[in-house]
């Protein structure tokens, strides 16, 4: 008996755009091989140019990297506490501990999915009524959509706190026709595998300064003090980005906006096509936010209609994934304290990712499409 394997259908595969090999050919015809070469140089102006506001840029070798020297810069250190968006990646609370800080995690509101508001300020007014004031506040634009910008900024400038702003799945996404990237104190991106442009594996730190980046940029190599020979007076690490990779990266820049695009019409075809199953409900983008829809996620009515698609995906060589399980609800950090209002325990129970990728096909959004409408008869 025959049997036909089905195409495998990937959650966000990278997609090159043609480009990338000119540049990273480049980097071996000139032996720029080693780090801090044009091709990192050129990388971080044309993420300075996309992003504007004036942003400085330091391409690193992951957006984990970022936060973690994000942190440092803004003086996070040894038995401080740092606010942090409960509904996320674990990279974005992971850097807080390698510091010696703890991380405090907050909850979301229901329209962004984000760092809730109305928690962020019970939860300093809680920390301070402790006698500990928060040094950082990360907060995430998940998935691609923007936080509540004005108000999370409004109160971490009431509290005098500065803000990390995790744009790791946000690159392309805008609030107020300005780009995410360009909120916070410092800003993280990354160029992870999965993400909306990939250098197979990166991240850029961003900020409002040339002394901040030099500053980052030192940090990231090693810390070497201004000598012939090797001379430290701190810390230093070893988070610069590749020439080779930011060749990768100057290619995929290139072709951001047409990822965007596509990412986008991914979000419309689902959600034209699965509107007619009231079942289902979708993200929506407030008014003046814009998503990159990096991915798009849906939510069903129970966590058994979630299983039910994501196994009956799965039979049928389909990637989807569960929405991110909250910091809170994780075992490496039970201990910690958080602010907890329900918003995205229920998130993870009943929500899920399908394949996003800026490759898709219609073809493949259809057989997508039909199996999630079988399933939910
Ligand atoms: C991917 C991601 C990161 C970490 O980026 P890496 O480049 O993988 O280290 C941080 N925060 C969020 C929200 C992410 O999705």
């Amino acid at each position: 008996m025959e049997t036909t394997v089905l195409k495998k259908i990937w959650l966000s595969p990278p997609h090159m755009g043609g480009n990338e090999e000119t540049y990273v050919k480049e980097a071996f015809e000139t032996n720029w091989i080693a780090p801090l070469g044009p091709n990192v140089q050129q990388f971080e102006k044309s993420i300075e140019d996309f992003i504007g506001n004036n942003v400085h840029a330091a391409c690193l070798s992951s957006g984990t990297a970022a936060i973690h020297l994000g942190l440092e810069l803004l003086g996070v250190g040894h038995g401080d506490e740092v606010i942090c968006q409960s509904f996320t990646f674990a990279a974005s609370a992971n850097p807080i501990t390698y510091l010696g800080a703890t991380p405090i995690f907050v909850d979301s509101e229901e329209e962004t999915w984000n760092i809730s508001p109305a928690l962020l300020k019970e939860a300093i007014e809680d920390r301070l009524a402790n006698g500990e004031k928060p040094k950082a506040i990360v907060a995430v634009h998940l998935y691609g959509m923007p936080y509540k910008v004005d108000e999370i900024h409004a109160i971490a400038k009431e509290y005098d706190i500065p803000v990390i702003e995790d744009s790791a799945e946000a690159l392309g996404s805008s609030y107020q026709g300005f780009n995410c990237g360009s909120f916070g104190d410092i800003g993280i991106l990354s160029f992870n595998g999965n993400k909306i442009i990939t250098t197979s594996g990166g991240g850029a730190l961003l900020c409002k300064d040339q002394k901040t980046k030099e500053k980052a940029v030192f940090l990231a190599t090693q810390a070497r003090d201004n000598a012939p020979h090797y001379e430290h007076s701190h810390i230093g690490y070893n988070y610069r980005m590749s020439n080779v990779l930011a060749g990768i990266g100057r290619g995929q820049m290139e072709v951001l906006g047409d990822r965007v695009a596509a990412r986008r019409k991914n979000y419309e075809y689902y959600r034209e096509h699965l509107s007619d199953q009231s079942k289902i409900t979708f993200l929506e983008e407030p008014k003046g936010s814009i998503s990159n829809r990096w991915l798009t996620c849906i939510l069903t009515p129970s966590f058994e209609d979630r299983e039910g698609i994501r196994i009956a995906l799965e039979h049928e060589n389909i990637e989807s994934r569960p929405l991110w399980k909250p910091m809170h609800l994780q075992p490496v950090f039970k201990n910690n304290n958080s602010y907890v209002n329900g918003v995205s325990e229920d998130l993870f129970n009943r929500g899920l990712c399908l394949p996003s990728g800026s490759s898709l096909e219609t073809t493949d959004l259809e057989r997508i499409c039909g199996i999630i409408k079988s399933e939910l008869k």
